[in-house]
């Protein structure tokens, strides 16, 4: 099985990286794939280029082999639908369980993402709650495909939709580069090598 975590990472933060290490372990995971997104279609234009947010993706999971640092949507051109990334994992692992994770603030609004319904043909979506978190009612697309079982992940390679509460780290980038901007010390909330770099790079400074 294999995990997909897309998102800007403006920077990348303890939020991302304990939510990837813990769904690793619950699922048991070969790899956590991260996969910056270059044009996002859902958000304002992320603030650091995309080769410097790879880099400090690069640099955050250097010493967590399972991690990989996926640059395929920043290779691509135009928007980064993740539908069309899926497509291109399930060309390169035919056979595998693939698991694509997002919080439940994406999930709320899965149903304005582009061609939403086909994500599922590719993979499973994994939803990351709060422990007690309660979701809003499911339609029939989405009960057809619950699981609460984990098991249905691994029986099948894609089309279940599942819950799991993770530890929430109340953590944003949006908070980070507020506080970059700010001149205060983002220490803590993201790895000390992603700091040294927005440093270096002079990123989300106030201009
Ligand atoms: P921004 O503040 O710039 O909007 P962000 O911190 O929300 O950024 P993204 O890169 O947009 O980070 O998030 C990518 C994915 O990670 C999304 O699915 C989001 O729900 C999830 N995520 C972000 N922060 C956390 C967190 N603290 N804990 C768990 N999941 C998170």
């Amino acid at each position: 099985m294999i995990g997909i975590f897309g998102g800007t990472f403006d920077p990348i933060h303890y939020g991302h990286l304990r939510s990837a290490l813990e769904v690793k372990e619950i699922f048991n995971l070969t790899e956590v794939r991260l996969i910056p997104s270059a044009q996002p279609p859902h958000r304002q234009q992320p603030v650091a280029t995309a080769s410097m947010r790879l880099q400090m993706l690069e640099l955050a999971i250097s010493n967590q082999p399972s991690f990989v640092a996926d640059d395929r949507e920043l290779k691509r051109e135009g928007r980064s639908y993740m539908v069309d990334t899926l497509q291109s994992l399930r060309e390169d692992f035919p056979v595998q369980s693939l698991l694509l994770f997002m919080g439940s603030d994406a999930f709320n609004k899965l149903t304005s993402w582009h061609r939403w319904q086909d994500l599922f043909t590719y993979a499973h979506v994994v939803v990351l709650t709060r422990p007690g978190f309660i979701t809003l009612a499911l339609d029939a697309f989405f009960t057809a495909r619950l699981s609460t079982e984990k098991q249905a992940l691994a029986d099948h390679d894609a089309g279940r939709l599942f819950f799991q509460p993770v530890t929430q780290l109340d953590i944003s980038a949006t908070a980070i580069r507020q506080l970059v901007a700010a001149g205060k010390n983002p220490g803590f909330l993201l790895p000390d090598t992603v700091i040294t770099a927005i440093k270096q790079n002079q990123l989300y400074q106030e201009n």
